[in-house]
């Protein structure tokens, strides 16, 4: 890190490469005086495989792995969509749902043919679910924080917005999809802006102390 502006904030490592994600972090922490820099800044570390059974174990997979190749602190998550129909599938495996180097529109497409037997609203509910894990720049873990996001599988996609599953996530009590929300309305609302608001005193006790 060089520059000005990096100049007295300490460093925090987002370990993800998804640009959105450092985006809608960095929107998320706000006033929060860190530089944030994702996996992109460290080309030659390998990404660990996230074999964990949970969000909370990937996420600590993620966290230290990216603390102890970078050296800083790491901040991870690990998310994705649980829908109950579905007994809470694809839930950890969000990102491998139809197969390795799937991706979006693959997704989408599967869930809503599983879900063609699930007829009524009330049974076509899910929630996204984020972890945030921190680790030391040792790869000590030094806490974790959990946001849900709830609503229900539309029957189409909507909505040019957000990523992933979010054209086919119905916004509760609305006639909108997370793919129809500006950034600001989805960071307001949902599951990783409410894991972060949970990890702000962590973070604040490690980087600030
Ligand atoms: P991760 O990168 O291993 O955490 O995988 C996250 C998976 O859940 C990906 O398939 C994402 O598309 C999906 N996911 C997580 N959060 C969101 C969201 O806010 N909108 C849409 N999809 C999401």
């Amino acid at each position: 890190m060089t520059g000005a502006a990096a100049v007295n904030r300490p460093v925090l490592v987002l370990a993800t490469r998804n640009r959105h994600k450092v985006e809608e972090m960095r929107a998320l922490l706000g006033e929060f005086r860190v530089e944030l820099v994702g996996m992109d800044a460290f080309p030659d570390a390998s990404e660990p495989e996230e074999t964990g059974e949970t969000f909370a174990d990937n996420a600590r997979i993620k966290a230290v792995a990216a603390a102890l190749a970078t050296g800083c602190y790491a901040l991870a998550d690990d998310s994705g969509i649980c829908i109950d129909a579905l007994g809470g599938r694809p839930g950890v495996h969000s990102a491998r749902w139809a197969g390795p180097g799937s991706g979006a529109s693959e997704w989408i497409a599967r869930t809503l043919t599983e879900m063609q037997a699930v007829p009524d609203d009330e049974e076509r509910t899910a929630r996204y679910v984020c972890v945030l894990a921190l680790a030391a720049p040792d790869g000590t873990i030094l806490g974790e924080a959990e946001g849900k996001f709830e609503g229900r599988i539309a029957r189409a996609p909507r909505g040019a917005g957000g990523f992933g599953y979010d054209p086919i996530f119905l916004l509760p009590d609305e006639d909108r999809t997370a793919a129809e929300l500006s950034a600001e309305e989805k960071n307001t609302r949902s599951h990783r802006a409410k894991a972060i608001q949970g990890a702000l005193p962590l973070l604040r006790r490690a980087l600030f102390p």
